[in-house]
């Protein structure tokens, strides 16, 4: 589940008035339609994301079903972001209309590029809609279009409907002014396969325990997460949502009949909340050719036979959301997990034979260095095969929990997003966080009989050439965690 938060820079502006002549919007029969990732900044060094835009990809399938002609750009991945560089995308695809990405999965774009972004579009050419776009609640479609006052409105709801609804010119699912009516919600639009051919796919990268030898391909079984932690991204979004199990099996039937995939990594943000929809989900996999796949859990979400079906069914790797084992901070922080609980489940993957990776967070209130050194302590001794540890970063409209505050901006590292940081009152200040995430880091990697031990496990694998990369490759991300002045 995410662990690394979202965030944005500029707190939202007060309400701006539209500007005049706003565009008319859709009504068009087939329309060549620009979904554009914007970059956390339109100007140089620009860091390749990690994540592949899964939203996006989802809206242009689904325009694409319903008779359009969709055009992704992340401009993201230009070597050279600029105004120039947007000038020059947007005149080679020559859109009849543009759905800004204001967000995607796991990636969160700083308010003012938004803006920036939005106004330049608008300059070059009025009359030409330009919508945001995302998995939007109600209330960030309100603050983004408070920040981006030239766009002609903000798409509200599943990406897929909404994208749909709006360039076929239906009003609902249109958020057209920051204090305008709610809109009627789209008809629903099955949720097809995303459309991975109009994504450069391999230009993204993996965390390593998310990587195998071959290509891997994010699929969502559900979307959103019914649990309330504060930091998490999927606050921004829509409500949990599970697919039918037979949807989610439809489409990894055609990725690997079709497409040729073998391994998978399931993008939703915490998978198998139900643990009845889970075990027909895992069922329903036995009878497709064998199949990869890794995902991000609640460690109280799962046990030793459902672990065990995870194994039958092809995963290699589950992600627990630790955060802390500090009893106070799990209280603050409205988790809920004991370390009881998450060194069982550490112990019951391992003994299932998957790979596990612990995520803790630094900086979370009611917690303090000492209980922040206790948690890497503990998780130490539970065992797990990797971990990561992260400040808490969120956007400026986010509420923080008593105890916390902000502590001012953080430009993204080398994860998708931009964001606040957040300080608790245990804590000194973000140079305290920052040291006791290198720290933690050292504390967990450099120890010579777990480097040991992971070696010779994996040099023993089937495809140990694959695992000594991926070692190396987790080696130097950990080094560059780790080490002071090196970006995270
Ligand atoms: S449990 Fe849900 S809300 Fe909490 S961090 Fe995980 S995905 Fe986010």
């Amino acid at each position: 589940m995410p662990t690394d938060s979202p965030g944005g820079r500029a707190p939202p502006g007060p309400a701006a008035a539209r500007p005049a002549g706003s565009a008319k919007i859709g009504a068009m029969t087939a329309a060549r339609v620009l979904l554009l990732l914007p970059p956390n900044r339109l100007a140089p060094p620009a860091r390749p994301p990690l994540h592949a835009p899964l939203f996006t990809a989802l809206m242009a399938a689904a325009l694409r079903e319903a008779g359009h002609a969709p055009i992704v750009v992340d401009l993201h991945l230009h070597p050279r972001p600029s105004p120039a560089a947007l000038d020059a995308v947007v005149a080679q695809a020559d859109p009849d209309q543009i759905i800004v990405l204001h967000s995607d999965y796991n990636r969160q774009v700083a308010p003012e590029t938004i803006a920036e972004v939005v106004a330049r579009l608008k300059a070059g050419r009025p009359a030409r809609p330009v919508v945001l776009g995302g998995r939007l609640s109600l209330d960030i479609a309100r603050a983004a279009l408070r920040e981006a006052t030239a766009a002609d409105g903000a798409l509200v709801g599943e990406p897929e409907a909404s994208a749909v609804a709006f360039v076929s010119g239906q009003p609902a699912g249109l958020l057209r002014q920051p204090d305008g009516p709610a809109p009627a919600a789209p008809l629903p639009v099955d949720p097809p396969v995303p459309a991975w051919d109009l994504v450069q796919l391999s230009a993204y990268g993996y965390a390593p325990h998310q990587s195998t030898a071959e290509p891997v391909v994010p699929v969502l079984a559900s979307r959103g997460c019914p649990h309330p932690c504060f930091w998490c991204e999927v606050r921004d979004q829509g409500a949990y949502a599970r697919r039918p199990v037979e949807q989610v099996l439809a489409e990894l039937r055609l990725l690997m009949l079709r497409d040729g995939v073998r391994s998978v990594f399931f993008a939703d943000p915490t998978f198998g909340v139900d643990p009845r929809w889970t075990t027909e989900l895992l069922e329903g996999m036995a009878g497709l050719p064998p199949l990869r796949w890794s995902a991000m859990v609640r460690p109280d979400h799962v046990h030793g036979a459902m672990l065990r079906r995870f194994r039958a069914a092809g995963c290699w790797s589950v992600l627990y959301g630790v955060e802390s084992l500090n009893p106070a901070a799990q209280r603050a922080a409205g988790k809920g997990l004991s370390a009881a609980v998450v060194g069982e489940a550490i112990g019951a993957a391992k003994a299932a034979g998957l790979e596990v990776i612990a995520s803790a967070l630094v900086g979370l209130p009611g917690d303090d260095p000492a209980g922040f050194r206790a948690t890497v302590e503990q998780l130490v001794n539970m065992g797990p095969d990797f971990a990561q540890f992260f400040t808490i970063r969120v956007p400026p409209h986010r509420a923080l929990p008593a105890g916390a505050r902000r502590a001012g901006a953080l430009e993204g590292g080398r994860h998708d997003f931009t964001g606040q940081v957040v300080l608790s009152d245990g804590f000194r200040d973000s140079a305290e966080l920052e040291a006791l995430r290198r720290w933690a880091f050292r504390r967990f990697y450099l120890r010579p009989a777990y480097v040991g031990g992971l070696l010779h496990r994996k040099l023993r694998a089937p495809d140990a050439a694959h695992q000594l990369a991926r070692l190396a490759r987790g080696g130097l991300l950990a080094a560059r965690m780790s080490l002071p002045g090196m970006a995270p």
